[in-house]
């Protein structure tokens, strides 16, 4: 499998869960390499802004700011030497996410199925931008999918981020939370209009602040809140942002 390369070695940690439905939870995260979508904003363009792609990223006009050698980004490891590493860590609820985890949903639903047998206890979350429909064989394994459609302030074409059928099988799947991040009044009507059309249960949205720094989640948690209680929807903060600011693998 392909996952991102942290100080070396893939980008696999033991944390709490800092957003959505678990918010709190004690969680190993697996972070995959490789997206389908390239979001201007994303805080992890090391899985897919390769040296060559002519993507665009907010950090362009940052001195210093280069896109990444895809070799050197990438640890490629075993499913069973994924699970190996699991088993040591005391934790069974699994985080899988990305870049976009979908993209290799036949090897994480092998090591979803391996590590079950080892003990049954183990639960899988799986963090998706909501643009692939998992397979029979993944889904089967999945206790909670965060799904997190992208909105158009994240630059990607409406073709690439909005996939009505992908939309529809998480809409009736009832182990499906959608979280939107939402940065000011227009993203918010994005969202209406997405939960509208897709009848999406107010119940199982979650509205998180943008922002990579406390400060900047805090100018928008006020009327994200009024919005949440307007439209019964549930508000989410990103606590790992508050613990551990904008840091890598924690
Ligand atoms: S979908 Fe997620 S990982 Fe992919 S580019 Fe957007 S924010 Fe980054």
């Amino acid at each position: 499998m392909k996952l991102a390369k942290l100080n070396g070695k893939a980008e696999i940690f033991h944390t709490i869960q800092g957003e959505g439905k678990s918010i709190g939870r004690p969680s190993i995260f697996i972070r995959t390499s490789l997206c389908n979508l390239h979001c201007s904003w994303c805080d992890t363009d090391y899985t897919w802004n390769w040296t060559g792609t002519p993507f665009r990223h907010d950090k362009d006009v940052e001195p210093g700011y280069e896109k990444y050698a895809k070799a050197e980004y990438i640890a490629e490891l075993s499913v069973t030497e994924i699970a190996a590493e699991l088993e040591q860590i005391n934790c069974r609820n699994v985080v899988l996410t990305g870049g976009e985890p979908l993209l290799q949903q036949a090897e994480l639903a092998e090591l979803m199925l391996l590590l079950r047998r080892a003990n049954s206890n183990y639960r899988f979350e799986v963090e998706t931008n909501g643009t692939i429909i998992p397979t029979n064989a993944f889904d089967s394994l999945v206790s909670q999918y965060n799904v997190s459609p992208k909105l158009s302030n994240s630059n990607n074409s409406t073709k690439l981020r909005e996939k009505p059928e992908v939309y529809n099988f998480f809409a009736g799947n009832t182990r499906a939370v959608f979280k939107f991040v939402v940065s000011d009044t227009g993203d918010l009507e994005e969202v209406l209009t997405l939960v509208s059309r897709y009848d999406i249960k107010p119940g199982n949205v979650y509205l998180m602040p943008e922002g990579t720094s406390p400060e900047r989640l805090k100018e928008k948690q006020q009327w994200l809140i009024e919005a949440c209680k307007k439209y019964n929807f549930n508000y989410t903060d990103r606590l790992h942002i508050h613990i551990y600011g904008n840091k890598r693998g924690v």
